[in-house]
């Protein structure tokens, strides 16, 4: 069974018109799913259709995930500044009622698996926005959610530092496997991150292209260099091109 599903989903917004669609999404368990699209096509509008914050004006949206096992990045990293890094990872075991002691190891051992072993005790205005970024991705993660949705998370960093928190987000899918959805501009990145790559069309956004990018998860090293990563990155990329010109 498919873990969320989005059927024929329109969203029109009082005073603005069809924001969104008619647009279709299967998310499979496990699967890392990347949406691409010019600004304002509707991708996060998805997104929060997907993580059931908000209901389509038509069209059927199906969810598997129960209460709390659904996580959701956004593109700022959303941290309480006057707690550690420990308590801002350990709030959603706070918010379930988890024992302090246990949150406490748990939100220990969530932050190592991000490299930040040593950041347990930093406050958000000490950390860099890369480490704050991953802080934010621990916390989604330390409750094993079955879906996990992603606004444009690495938006505000820079290259090195996004190619890091895109390995790290590899090893930890490893760990779990949850259904993965990715918002980005960035065509390589998704092609990189994801097992499939749908493009949007201009809004209101529909499905544009679905590309399958082959490979193991996570990347092979040199993945990038590999004349089919190429391939499918301009593939892609034309794509969109040819659905901006359409609009232009
Ligand atoms: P994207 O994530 O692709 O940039 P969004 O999903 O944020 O696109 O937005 C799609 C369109 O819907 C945009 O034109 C945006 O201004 C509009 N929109 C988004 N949310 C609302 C809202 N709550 N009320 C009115 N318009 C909205």
């Amino acid at each position: 069974m498919a873990t969320a599903r989005l059927t024929a989903v329109e969203v029109d917004y009082p005073g603005r018109g069809r924001a969104l669609g008619p647009f279709d999404l299967t998310v499979n368990p496990g699967e890392i799913v990347a949406i691409v699209g010019p600004s304002g096509c509707g991708k996060s509008t998805a997104l929060r259709l997907l993580a059931g914050l908000e209901d389509p004006t038509r069209g059927a949206v199906e969810r598997t995930p129960g209460r709390g096992e659904t996580s959701v990045v956004f593109q700022a990293p959303t941290l309480m500044p006057w707690a550690s890094a420990r308590t801002n990872v350990a709030l959603p075991f706070e918010l379930a009622g988890t024992p302090k002691g246990q949150a406490r190891a748990d939100a220990d051992a969530a932050l190592e698996r991000v490299g930040l072993a040593d950041a347990v005790d930093a406050k958000p205005a000490q950390l860099s926005g890369g480490m704050a970024m991953r802080v934010s991705i621990a916390r989604a993660l330390v409750t094993q959610p079955k879906l996990l949705l992603m606004d444009e998370p690495f938006a505000a960093l820079d290259e090195i530092t996004r190619r890091a928190l895109g390995d790290d987000i590899h090893r930890l899918w490893d760990d779990t496997k949850p259904a993965i959805v990715f918002v980005t501009h960035n065509v390589e990145e998704a092609v990189y991150m994801a097992h499939r790559v749908v493009a949007m069309s201009a809004a209101p956004g529909r499905v544009h292209m679905t590309a399958d990018v082959p490979g193991e998860l996570p990347r092979a090293p040199h993945f990038r260099t590999t004349t089919e990563f190429r391939n499918i990155v301009e593939t892609i990329s034309d794509a969109m091109a040819d659905t901006m010109s359409a609009v232009a």
